[in-house]
């Protein structure tokens, strides 16, 4: 039997393992819906699911790491959530039904809001595609990929006009944006869900300082 004189006493929590319980906490909340982002095992069937792995720096396995390991700064800076193309293999692949590409989107936002990002094109194309998506309901990819050309590499242009053009023919694109149909609506949603996310985002400011002071 155990001497009750042998059991240590309960660790004094660092400040430094508050952040690191945190950020996941923080990711989790920010999360639209459910993220079950505190259910990932680390078995990796995401990053060997991902079409886009090869490009990332983390796969989502490593990174969900690194957020539970506290690793803000390492996590944002990751290439990984630009590289993301929302394809859902991951999701329906994962044994513990983590809302990876939800996470995703969070990572992008958290990333932007705190200026990390490796690649300074990435968050004005994301801004671009999502004005798109409010002002018409859809993308519309010639506005978008023009848009991001003028102004990040003009000088490439050209060279993306052949595709362009051929898309353009083959009518896989179109030359105008088309609005969808009760707009309206979607921009009643868009708007209570960005109410939602402030809503979140300051509660969880609330908390964390609330932790701090009496950590
Ligand atoms: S597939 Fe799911 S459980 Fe497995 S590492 Fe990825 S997120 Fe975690
Ligand atoms: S949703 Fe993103 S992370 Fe998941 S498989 Fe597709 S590209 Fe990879």
């Amino acid at each position: 039997m155990t001497d009750i004189q042998t059991i240590p006493p309960p660790q004094k929590i660092l400040p430094k393992q508050i952040e690191d319980l945190t950020l996941l906490d923080e990711v989790v909340e920010r999360t639209a819906g459910v993220s079950r982002l505190e259910m990932c095992i680390q078995c990796g069937t995401c990053g060997g699911s991902c079409p886009s792995a090869a490009d990332m720096d983390h796969t989502p396995r490593m990174l969900f790491a690194m957020l539970r390991a506290g690793m803000r700064r390492d996590a944002l800076m990751s290439n990984t959530f630009w590289i993301c193309v929302s394809c859902y293999h991951c999701v329906v692949r994962c044994p513990q039904n983590v809302h990876i590409a939800d996470v995703m989107y969070t990572l992008k936002g958290m990333a932007i809001e705190a200026k990390l990002y490796q690649d300074s094109t990435a968050p004005d194309f994301s801004q671009t595609f999502v004005d798109m998506v409010e002002e018409y309901g859809r993308s519309f990819e010639f506005g978008l990929a023009t848009r991001h050309y003028l102004k990040h590499f003009p000088l490439r242009l050209p060279s993306m006009a052949p595709m362009g053009l051929g898309m353009l023919a083959k009518e896989r694109m179109a030359m105008t944006p088309k609005r969808i149909k009760n707009i309206k609506q979607l921009k009643a949603i868009l708007k209570r869900a960005k109410q939602v996310e402030a809503d979140v985002h300051d509660k969880a400011i609330y908390r964390r300082s609330q932790e701090a002071k009496h950590g």
